[in-house]
């Protein structure tokens, strides 16, 4: 895949202070993968090899349909599925531990989570060396909303090639800014839960209303698909 694709500048990440800046960059690389394969890469023989070899999980199927025409994925989809045919159900006597296998890469591999995961690896060493050079930009890290908590455990492990004496520093305002965005999570759930109670009737719902969705994307990374209204009742 074409490097530039993946080259996005940490400032422009970092600048919105709105959400998991981390998030943002996923939501970027995504973007631009799903953009790219089902655009600019169609005829590219090296891009569908591995699309044929990878395949695709959920969410990203649903990024490539959102993205390209429905004759892009089409395409794709053609190859991949004589590629998924030849490995699943493989001519002659293929042991059954052979094919449960092959099934289960299927099931687990995706070519824009191998791709995302491989980008956001690059882009953090770029950030990581931001962050030891630049005041600044310790100062916009500091300044984010809130980190959530895949990205927060990725921040940790990624950052430990940091120089000794950075690391500490930089996991405790990482931890900071994930640990403050669960206690107000908290906070926020409690007070929503009470606005049931008939002693809140009339009472301010303060921050609570979208507490659930806000605290599913702190949990998942990703905003709840199903929205409903604060004090709807589904069941
Ligand atoms: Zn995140
Ligand atoms: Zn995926």
């Amino acid at each position: 895949m074409r490097e530039d694709i993946c080259s996005i500048p940490i400032n422009d990440i970092f600048q919105p202070k709105e959400g998991c800046p981390f998030c943002r960059m996923r939501d970027m690389l995504e973007d631009r993968i799903a953009t790219y394969i089902t655009g600019a890469a169609m005829m590219e023989p090296d891009v569908r090899e591995e699309t044929n070899r990878l395949g695709f999980c959920e969410t990203h199927f649903n990024h490539i349909l959102a993205r390209g025409s429905r004759l892009s994925v089409a395409l794709i989809l053609e190859s991949l599925i004589a590629e998924t045919s030849k490995e699943v159900f493989p001519e002659g006597k293929v042991p059954a531990k052979k094919i449960v296998e092959a099934v289960k890469r299927r099931q687990h591999d995706c070519f824009i989570c191998e791709n995302v995961e491989k980008n956001m690896r690059h882009l953090f060493d770029s950030m990581v060396k931001l962050w030891e050079s630049e005041e600044e930009f310790r100062q916009i890290y500091a300044e984010q909303e809130f980190i959530c908590l895949t990205h927060y455990g990725m921040a940790i492990e990624y950052a430990q090639k940091m120089h000794r004496k950075n690391f500490p520093i930089f996991a405790a305002q990482t931890a900071k800014l994930a640990k403050n965005q669960l206690a107000g999570l908290g906070d926020d759930v409690t007070h929503f839960c009470r606005m049931f109670d008939y002693r809140s009737k009339g009472a301010d719902w303060g921050n609570s209303k979208d507490a659930i969705e806000r605290s599913i994307e702190y949990f998942t990374s990703r905003k709840p698909e199903i929205q409903q209204k604060a004090d709807e009742k589904n069941r």
